[in-house]
């Protein structure tokens, strides 16, 4: 329980970002502190039990930071999945709704084979588009997706409810 404490007080709120209203879990003073972001790599490491994986997927782009780091200390590849227009290569795409209009998400086809075994990570969890969108890519490459791992769950936002294809694990709950 110390290390999730010491991981929490390490996530602060900024009022009204990006716009009026929202209050924004902001993580870089955990990204900061070398003994906190220790910290959160080790309970990420630790809540994967051992389990083998071939690939940890990370969303743009705070998903990139914590899943490097954790790829590297598992011993897996870190692929990343991004904002359109970004990965140079052929493309899956896979587009979302948001509150307002659609978003999209993109990974390369040639990311990894049939039955690569990947979780996928980001630093937080809100009503689970971005993440399920994710998802559905990992499906289209014909990865087995072993889970969903997030510093940050905003559980009020039922999220969860939509990753209904893998079990999800977080490290943090609002
Ligand atoms: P969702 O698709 O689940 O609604 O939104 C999750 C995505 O939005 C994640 O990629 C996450 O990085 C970003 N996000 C939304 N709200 C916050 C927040 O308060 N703090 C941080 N750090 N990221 C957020």
């Amino acid at each position: 329980q110390g290390a999730i404490e010491q991981v929490g007080r390490l996530i602060r709120d900024i009022p009204d970002f990006p716009k009026p209203g929202i209050v924004f879990k902001d993580i870089t003073p955990l990204l900061g502190d070398a003994r906190g972001f220790r910290a959160s790599i080790d309970l990420f490491a630790e809540r994967l039990g051992g389990e083998p994986l071939d690939y940890v997927v990370g969303i743009e782009s705070r998903g990139f930071i914590f899943g490097a780091a954790l790829a590297d200390r598992i011993g897996a590849g870190f692929i990343p999945v991004r904002k359109p227009g970004k990965l140079p290569a052929e493309v899956h795409r896979c587009e979302y709704q948001l509150e307002y209009g659609t978003d999209a998400l993109e990974v390369h086809r040639d990311a990894f084979g049939a039955g690569a075994r990947a979780v996928i990570i980001d630093d937080l969890l809100a009503t689970g588009g971005t993440a399920h969108a994710t998802g559905q890519l990992i499906r289209r490459l014909g990865g087995e997706l072993v889970g969903y791992l997030f510093l940050i769950e905003l559980t009020f936002l039922n999220g969860r409810r939509r990753l209904d294809n893998a079990p999800v694990t977080s490290l943090i709950r609002y």
